[in-house]
This record gives C-alpha cells, structure tokens and sequence, in this order.
C-alpha cells in the first residue's frame, strides 16, 4: 500500500467540521454508534456502539439519509470494519501476514483484487509494460487464472490455506475442479455486500440493496427516508456514482425541508472504470474509450485519493468537484 503510515489513511471527521463550521453551536453532533434496526413506520433508528452492546438508544427523525455503503467478504479491510481502530488493526495484520508470506492468492478478477495483486506484484515483482490488465499482471510475473472461481477454502492448523477451484473452459462450457498447493494467505477480493442488516427487508430489493427512486434518491415506500451510493439501488456501487449522488442529494434535501419539489438526479450510467496496478501502470474505460495508462499514472495511481481525502473530509470538496 502507497502510504507511509495509517495515520495519512484516517482523518478525524468530527474535528474537521467542528473546524470548518462557524457557529458557535455547531447543529451536527456525533454519535459513536451503528444503526442496529430502522423502524420505518415510527420514524426511528435503534442505535448502539457496536453490535454485541446491549445499551441501544432510540434516535428519531424527520428525514433519515442511509449512507452505509458496502462491506467486504470475510473481513477484509479494504473497506470499513466495525470501527476505526478495527479497520486499522485489519489493516496492519494484513500488512504483516503479507510480508513474511511466501506464496500468496488473490480471488477476485474486480477492481479491488486487480489493484490488490498489482501493488503487490509491483512491491515484490519485477517492472513491466504492457498494457492489458492480464498482461500487465502477468509481466509483473503473478500467475493469472481467468474463468476460475473459488468454491471452497480450507485452512490446515499451521495457518496454511488450501483452495478449491472450478474453471469453466469458455469453449465447450466444461468445468474441471483443481485444487491449489497450500497457500501463505488467501485474500478473497471480491463479493462486496451492502450494509443493509438493520433495514427491513421489505426496503431491499433482490441484491439487497434499498430500493429508491433514482431521480429523487428517496426510498421507494418512505418519502422522509433518502438512500445513496453502495447501500442503494440507483446505479451501480461504484464511488464515482456515490459522489454524483452527494452532490445532488445535498442541495436536494434542502428544498425537501424547506417544502419545496425536489430537484431530478440527472443519473449518468456511462460506464467508466479506472484501475491501478502499483504507482506506474494502469488501464480503464471511459464509455467506448480505453483509458491511457498515462492518464490513470498523472490522476489516481500516484496516491489513490489520499492526498485529497483531507480536504473531503473538511468539506472542502467532493471526489470529482474540487470547489464545494
Ligand atoms: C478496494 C476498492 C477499490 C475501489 N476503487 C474504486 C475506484 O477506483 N473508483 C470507484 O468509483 N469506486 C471504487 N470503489 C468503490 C467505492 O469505494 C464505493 O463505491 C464507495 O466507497 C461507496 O461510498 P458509500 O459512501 O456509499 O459507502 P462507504 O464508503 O462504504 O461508507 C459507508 C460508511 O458507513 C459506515 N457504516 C456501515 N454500516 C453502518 C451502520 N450500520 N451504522 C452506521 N454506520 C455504518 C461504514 O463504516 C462507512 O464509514 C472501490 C472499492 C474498493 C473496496
């Protein structure tokens, strides 16, 4: 990882606002809490500090924004854990189970396990050009398995984890199961899942998602409770979405409070992706374009988002607007 320390990773978000606003008496408090059960008809939230804690406090609302985003598979802390100091802790233990492994498997062809295994290859490989995500994680000399997918992973009591693999010939459709020799570590980089556990089912749709209506951002059945980025249905999870989505719901809520129609999220589905692999190469796609790998090393590939994330964090700006 790009970074030299995980404090550059964390920036305390309340301090921030607290130094941006100016009032005296600043209107947003924080709560150390996770939202344990949303209870639509009554207009309240259950909340405690963390899942096991049997002191819940009842908060309720006028108007509920669900912002929860997206968890990833067995933990991995790539994206929020329960709390901070979890996510850190995540964070170095894999760090170090990384270091001393001596043979290592990425699942997970998505942007998370191709960016995963081109820092890697890039930290521990040696350098390369070419300018396909296969071929650019081949010359960094890691082996890449396509149409294979993971169906069952065990783990021997020294720590060793041996997989299970099926691979689908793409010609005839056949599928042959392989098993992997025992591997260091196994990092599952994919099956990202919404943060949904304390919304009633009725509010999801079939992926599990909250259900909205995409040109107002609000809940399908609750008019007072609006729902963005991985935790919605509108587009798909990508932060790229979630940004456009801040940046119309922001305003947006203001003229609901204030009685007034609120005004359409123009939804954007042009398909764009952009992936790193190591600080020096990357591809993407913006709608029918291939994206340049120059242009993913001079915009994300340097710091991923770091060096900007504190002036997010201040509400200086959003991810694609830098006046906000
Ligand atoms: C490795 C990786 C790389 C990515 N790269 C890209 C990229 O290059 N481009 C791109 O567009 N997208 C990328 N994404 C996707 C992007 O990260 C998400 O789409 C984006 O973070 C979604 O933002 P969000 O605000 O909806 O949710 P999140 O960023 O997931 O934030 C949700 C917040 O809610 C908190 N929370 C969760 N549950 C509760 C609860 N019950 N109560 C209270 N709080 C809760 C979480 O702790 C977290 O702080 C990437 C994702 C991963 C994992």
């Amino acid at each position: 990882m790009r970074c030299s320390g995980l404090m550059l990773l964390f920036e305390p978000l309340y301090l921030a606002y607290l130094m941006t606003t100016r009032s005296p008496f600043p209107l947003v408090q924080p709560l150390p809490s996770i939202a344990q059960r949303l209870e639509p008809e009554a207009n309240r939230v259950v909340v405690s500090t963390n899942a096991a804690d049997q002191r819940q406090q009842i908060i309720e609302y006028n108007a509920l924004v669900i912002a929860t985003g997206s968890s990833c598979k067995d933990d991995m802390p790539f994206k929020n854990l329960s709390n901070t100091e979890s996510t850190k802790q995540g964070m170095q233990s894999l760090r170090e189970r990384i270091a001393t492994a001596r043979s290592l498997v990425v699942a997970g062809a998505g942007l998370t396990g191709v960016e995963l295994a081109g820092e890697l290859g890039q930290e521990y490989g040696p350098s390369a050009s070419k300018d396909t995500v296969v071929g650019e994680l081949t010359q960094l000399k890691l082996k890449v398995m396509t149409n294979t997918r993971v169906v069952d992973v065990s783990t021997a009591p020294a720590g060793k984890q041996s997989l299970v693999l099926q691979r689908t010939d793409k010609v005839t459709d056949n599928a042959a199961t392989i098993r992997t020799p025992k591997a260091d570590l196994y990092i599952p980089a994919f099956s990202v899942r919404p943060n949904i556990t304390f919304v009633p089912e009725e509010m999801l749709d079939f992926d599990g998602r909250v259900k909205i209506d995409r040109t107002t951002l609000q809940a399908t059945r609750y008019a007072n409770i609006f729902a963005f980025g991985d935790a919605a249905n509108a587009q798909t999870a990508t932060s790229k979405h979630a940004d456009a989505q801040v940046r119309c719901l922001a305003p947006a809520m203001q003229h609901w409070l204030a009685g007034r129609p609120i005004p359409p999220n123009k939804a954007d589905d042009t398909f764009v992706f952009a992936v790193t692999m190591g600080p020096n190469r990357g591809t993407g796609q913006l709608g029918s374009w291939r994206l340049w790998a120059w242009i993913i090393r001079g915009t994300i590939a340097k710091h991923l988002g770091t060096d900007y994330a504190p002036e997010i964090v201040a509400g200086n700006r959003t991810i694609t607007q830098t006046r906000w």
